[in-house]
Order: structure tokens, then C-alpha cells, then sequence
């Protein structure tokens, strides 16, 4: 079913548009929503302290909302809004702050991750004692929930049919962007009480991170840039994407996180150019369309990620006995660090710890090392990862990891198992991501860059290389992990 439009009768006298992560004024289907029903329409953001108060006070995330907020405050005021900005717990906030503003309903777009559906909840309970209407949209992804469901009625668990029919449902109607400019005028001016600027890091509890050296484009003139760069090279994606070193992926995964770009703009412009043909943009569509999958995996079946301590999509995979103890606390830490001895690993981790950003190639390989070469509980790296990625997505995240461990609903076969040294010489041949990651290897040859245990003595000499020292052995040998994971795996034969 197309989503239902309110009537522009402007139902409310004044409505309240609470962002979360929709950090966007341009096709934002809340907002849209909002100033069709009210006639007057007040914006917030609320640092929500029941998020916030767990994350170390470095966060590159949190700084990057921050400085999405400086934007999208100022753009809402040049419309004749502005944006109320709290730090608080967001499940008490709203319901004092709809009273506050005596405001009749509060808008925002859905979240269906299941922290977020319980804080919902609490606030629909609290809005309603008040007699408040809490009207939630469709806006994080293009199909959600029921939208595409098999012939018999079910969700999909596989992905390949489940893109056939999201590619045979999807139109210009579910792509076409909310005209929201055409109904500013319904904004209402920040309050006198709640007027100021958006606080400093420092106000909130939080340090800056690197994200100004890194150079990551913040808000939605950030997510426009990169999109517009991304433009230009789009119809080569199916060839660029798996080699770390190249400039083959978008990048837009923190501003899809956060809502600084709207996905139908991004979905549309992928559609069309697959319609004409272009190949590149075929491939990028179906990474989108594998993020509403995993969407729509999430919420059919949030035991995969409920509750803290996630559990396998097939529930036989938990039979497994992951290494644990000590000496697997010393193998988790070395890959954490990214001191496996195996180059590509350690970069890719060197990448993650530096930037917040790891490139999919890597994040299947560092994946496929964690489980099926150290023998370590998927949810110990799943856990890791989403306390480092800048576009961490908890359905995208567990879903990458059920994968890597084949315990996920469309995941690689248990005996399928990367071989770190034969994906580095395929997806970073003359070693040049290796080298602006691990420095210290920058001297060996293409031929033993993948695996400095294979260089004659005489060349990691003449390298600067001293294994052990400069640069670690391997922790352990790939060929006898790989029988270990196959007795492992046993268990669970299919
Ligand atoms: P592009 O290649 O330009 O893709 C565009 C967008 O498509 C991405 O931004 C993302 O939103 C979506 N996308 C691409 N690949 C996938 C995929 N396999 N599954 C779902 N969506 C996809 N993606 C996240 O957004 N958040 C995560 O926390 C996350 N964790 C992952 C963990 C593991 C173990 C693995 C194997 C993959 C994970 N991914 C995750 C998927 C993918 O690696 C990233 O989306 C991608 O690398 C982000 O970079 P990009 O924006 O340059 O992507």
C-alpha cells in the first residue's frame, strides 16, 4: 500500500516534528507530513541520553550529528523555523515538551530497530495520557515491514527473490520525492525559552574526534557532495567496488545512517540509470536493495538483534563452541588491533580504528578471519564493529555478520572460508592499500607483501622488516584454522 496522506485541512493547530535520524529538510516524509496537517509546525532534536550516555566520550558519530544539526538548524531557520535542540532522555523529553509547546501531535520518521520500537512505544503511551497523536512515516528505506512479501504472504529470507520482486514493485510513486519547501511556511520559529545555538561537544559530554581531519563531509550539503562525486564514476561501481584502494565505493553509508540523504533521491537516480542500462548503477541499486533486506529481515525477526546479545537467523548455528578464554582474549585483542601478522587484515582494521570507515571487501574478509580463522564468536566482532563503524547500521551490521559466519538467513555456506592471503592478491594486487595502512611493510615486494612470512631472510632485511618485531607473525595457520572450523562447524551441517 502507498502511504497514506494526511489531508491538507491542517488538521492541527500546531504539531511538533521530532527529528531522529532524518537529519534533512529536503523530501523528508515526517516533516512533509507535519506541515500539511499543522499550521504551525516546531522542530526538535533530543540528544538522547539513554544512547548517548553509553558511548565513549570520543565518538566520531556523535560529532558528526552535532555538526548535521549546525545545518540543519540553519536551513530550517532560513525557512522560518529553526530547531529545538535538548539533551535528555528522549522517551521522557517528548511528552513534557508536546505539553510544554501544547502541541496536539507529534511527528517523526520510523525506526524499527527494537530499542527504538520499545522507546516508541513509551512515548506513544505518554503522548496519548496527554491526548497527544504521535504519527510516525515511512522514511529510511524504501520498502519497510509488509511492503514486499512472497506470493504466500511471507517475508523473504532470501535475497535474490526478494530484489526480484522489490525491483518489480518499485515506481516512480515510491521514489518521487516529498516536495516539503512547498509547505514551509507552516515552520514555526524556535520558542523564546528553547532559543540558542546547537551546544557544543563539549556541553553534551563529548571531545571532538578526527572527523574534521579525515575530511568527512557532514549534513546534507556533505551528503550532497559525496553523491556528486559518486555520480561521476557510478557506471563503473561493478568493477571498482571490491578493491580497497580505489575510489570505487559512494561512502554515503553515514549520511543513509543519519538521514542527511534521502534514499528514495538515491534509489531513484540508481533506478533510472539501471533502466538505461548503466551496469554500475544496477550493481549500487542492489547494495541498496540489500539494505532494505536486511531492514525488513530485522523487523520480521528482531531475535536476531534483540535485547543486547544477538542470536543466529538459524537458531542450529547457536549449537556452535566458539573458542573462548584466555587465549582467545589474546587472539580477539590482536585482531582488534589489527596485529594478525596478516597484512590485509591488519590493515583493514588500521582502517577501521583510524577512520570509522572499512570497505565491504574487508569488512567480509575481517569477518570471515574473526570467526573461521581465530575460531571467535561472530557477536564479539559484531559488537566491535558497532562501536567503531561511522555508519554502524544494526540490521545491515548483523545480517554482514551472519554472513561472514553463515549462521545469517542468506548467508555463504559454512564451508566457504576466505583465505586472507589469496583475497589480498586478488582485491589489493600490488599491495597499495596494505601500504598506506601498514607503513612498516611499505618496502616488501608485491610478491610477499600479502604474506611477510614467505620473504627469503635477505629481503625483509633489506625491507626494514623484522618479523616479530616491527611487525607481527602470523597468529595462526590458516590451513590448520580452516580444519578446526570445519570440526567446528560440524554441528551444523547442512
Ligand atoms: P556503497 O558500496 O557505496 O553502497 C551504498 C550503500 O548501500 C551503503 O552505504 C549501504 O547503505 C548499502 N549497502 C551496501 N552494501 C550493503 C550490504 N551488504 N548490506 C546492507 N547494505 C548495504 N553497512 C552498513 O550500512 N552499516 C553497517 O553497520 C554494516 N556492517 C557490516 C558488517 C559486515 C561484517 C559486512 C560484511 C557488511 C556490513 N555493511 C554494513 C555493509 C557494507 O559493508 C557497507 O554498507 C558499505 O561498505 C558502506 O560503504 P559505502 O557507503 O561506501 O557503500
Amino acid at each position: 500500500m502507498p502511504p497514506i496522506l494526511l489531508a491538507v485541512d491542517k488538521t492541527y493547530p500546531k504539531g511538533l516534528m521530532w527529528f531522529r535520524r532524518d537529519l534533512r529538510v529536503d523530501d523528508n516524509a515526517a516533516l512533509y507530513q507535519a506541515l500539511r496537517a499543522c499550521r504551525q509546525v516546531v522542530c526538535v532534536f533530543v540528544f538522547d541520553r539513554a544512547i548517548l550516555d553509553s558511548l565513549p566520550r570520543v565518538d566520531r558519530r556523535v560529532e558528526f550529528i552535532r555538526e548535521s544539526l549546525v545545518e540543519l538548524d540553519a536551513e530550517l531557520r532560513s525557512l522560518g523555523g529553526g530547531l529545538i535542540i535538548r539533551h535528555a532522555v528522549a522517551e521522557d523529553e517528548i511528552g513534557q515538551l508536546a505539553r510544554t509547546l501544547d502541541v496536539q501531535a507529534v511527528f517523526a520518521n520510523r525506526d524499527d530497530e527494537p530499542d527504538a520500537l520499545a522507546r516508541d512505544a513509551k512515548v506513544l503511551g505518554a503522548l496519548a495520557n496527554g491526548g497527544v497523536a504521535f504519527h510516525t512515516y515511512k522514511d529510511h528505506s524504501v520498502f519497510e515491514r509488509d511492503e514486499v512479501l512472497t506470493q504466500a504472504g511471507q517475508p523473504y529470507t532470501v535475497f535474490t527473490p526478494y530484489k526480484r520482486a522489490w525491483l518489480s514493485k518499485v515506481d516512480t510513486f515510491y521514489l518521487k520525492p516529498y516536495p516539503v519547501r512547498s509547505y514551509a511556511d507552516a515552520l514555526a520559529p524556535v520558542p523564546e525559552k528553547f532559543k540558542g545555538p546547537v551546544p557544543p561537544l563539549a556541553e553534551i559530554g563529548f571531545e571532538k574526534s578526527n572527523l574534521d581531519q579525515l575530511e568527512i563531509p557532514t549534513g546534507s550539503q556533505g551528503g550532497a557532495a559525496l553523491f556528486d562525486d559518486f555520480f561521476q564514476r557510478i557506471d563503473r561501481y561493478h568493477q571498482t567496488r571490491d578493491f580497497p584502494s580505489v575510489r570505487g565505493p559512494s561512502y554515503l553509508g553515514v549520511h543513509l545512517r543519519f538521514g542527511t540523504v534521502s534514499i528514495r533521491q538515491l534509489a531513484g537516480i540508481a533506478h533510472q540509470l539501471t533502466l538505461q542500462g548503466d551496469p554500475g548503477a544496477g550493481t549500487w541499486l542492489s547494495e541498496l536493495i540489500w539494505r532494505d533486506f536486511y531492514f525488513q529481515i530485522l523487523a520480521h525477526h528482531p531475535y536476531v538483534a534483540a535485547g543486547g546479545e544477538s542470536r543466529s537467523f538459524r537458531p542450529e548455528y547457536d549449537k556452535i563452541q566458539w573458542h573462548h578464554g584466555k587465549h582467545a582474549d589474546m587472539l580477539f585483542e590482536a585482531w582488534c588491533k589489527g596485529r594478525t601478522g596478516y597484512p590485509l587484515v591488519d590493515a583493514a582494521m588500521a582502517q577501521i580504528n583510524q577512520t570509522g570507515y572499512m570497505h565491504n571487501r574487508l569488512r567480509m574478509v575481517v569477518a570471515s578471519f574473526l570467526c573461521k580463522d581465530l575460531g571467535i564468536d561472530w557477536r564479539r566482532g559484531e559488537r566491535y564493529f558497532a562501536g567503531h563503524l561511522n555508519d554502524f547500521e544494526l540490521s545491515s551490521n548483523n545480517g554482514g555478520w551472519q554472513w561472514a559466519s553463515s549462521s545469517g538467513c542468506d548467508a555463504q555456506p559454512y564451508f566457504r572460508i576466505f583465505n586472507p592471503v589469496t583475497q589480498s592478491e586478488r582485491f589489493d594486487p600490488e599491495g597499495k592499500f596494505i601500504r598506506r595502512y601498514l607503513p612498516q611493510l611499505a618496502k616488501l615486494s608485491n610478491a610477499h607483501i600479502h604474506a611477510p612470512w614467505t620473504a627469503k631472510p635477505l629481503e625483509l632485511v633489506a625491507a626494514g622488516v623484522k618479523l616479530g618485531e616491527t611487525y607481527p607473525k602470523p597468529i595462526v595457520d590458516h590451513a590448520e584454522a580452516r580444519d578446526r572450523t570445519l570440526q567446528r562447524y560440524a554441528v551444523v551441517k547442512r
